[in-house]
């Protein structure tokens, strides 16, 4: 049975998560974050692979240093508090670490937040990283959709998403497809709310 980090990690071990110290994150919106983790755990789009025996998705705000993200080891619970969050206060993509403070490590899908973030730090306030097969298939290729050979967790990610970026004009998309991450799907937007409504719009769509 493979455990989390291992499979996060698959393919890539050399993310690297230096923890500063363990204090329970705080944010103002904390709650909402809270509240939109839970949605997206109610719809299945977050949480626990029985087969794999590991979490998947992820959901972030950004804050007067980083951001603040749902940690590892999260995905079975359908409830979270401030604990199983982890404040990124820094990060370096080339070297593919971040610093970060909280009770639990970041995963290495951090990486693809931080990037996220840092497109357009004004207009994006809120990202969300979620699983769903059908959504995936429906939508790959026919939204900004990054590369089948570059893995998720890789500094290879964070260019291909700066390319969308340019090349494919993501940031009036706010949705992107990751081929080379089965089921992979991520939305951001100013709030988590417009963020979870551009998802749900694309849950709907019919091409
Ligand atoms: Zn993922």
């Amino acid at each position: 049975m493979a455990d989390q980090n291992s499979y996060i990690d698959e393919g890539y071990i050399k993310f690297n998560c230096r923890k500063l110290d363990e204090t329970i994150p705080t944010h103002d919106k904390l709650d909402q974050l809270i509240h939109w983790r839970r949605e997206m755990y109610l719809k299945n789009w977050i949480g626990f692979d029985e087969l794999y025996q590991v979490g998947f998705g992820n959901i972030s705000i950004s804050d007067d240093q980083g951001f603040i993200i749902s940690g590892t080891q999260t995905g079975h619970l359908d409830q979270l508090e401030p604990m199983h969050f982890t404040s990124i206060v820094n990060y370096d993509v080339s070297a593919n670490s971040v610093d970060c403070i909280g009770p639990l490590n970041a995963s290495s899908e951090t990486m693809t937040h931080a990037v996220i973030y840092e497109n357009d730090p004004i207009e994006i306030n809120a990202v969300i990283h979620i699983h769903n097969k059908s959504i995936w298939e429906k939508l790959m290729w026919r939204i900004p959709t990054t590369r089948e050979d570059v893995p998720y967790g890789t500094p290879e990610m964070a260019q291909e998403i700066h390319r969308l970026f340019k090349e494919e004009q993501l940031a009036e998309k706010k949705i992107l497809a990751m081929a080379g991450h089965e089921d992979g799907i991520i939305t951001f937007g100013k709030t988590l709310k417009e963020a979870a409504h551009v998802l749900y719009q694309f849950e709907k769509a019919k091409f």
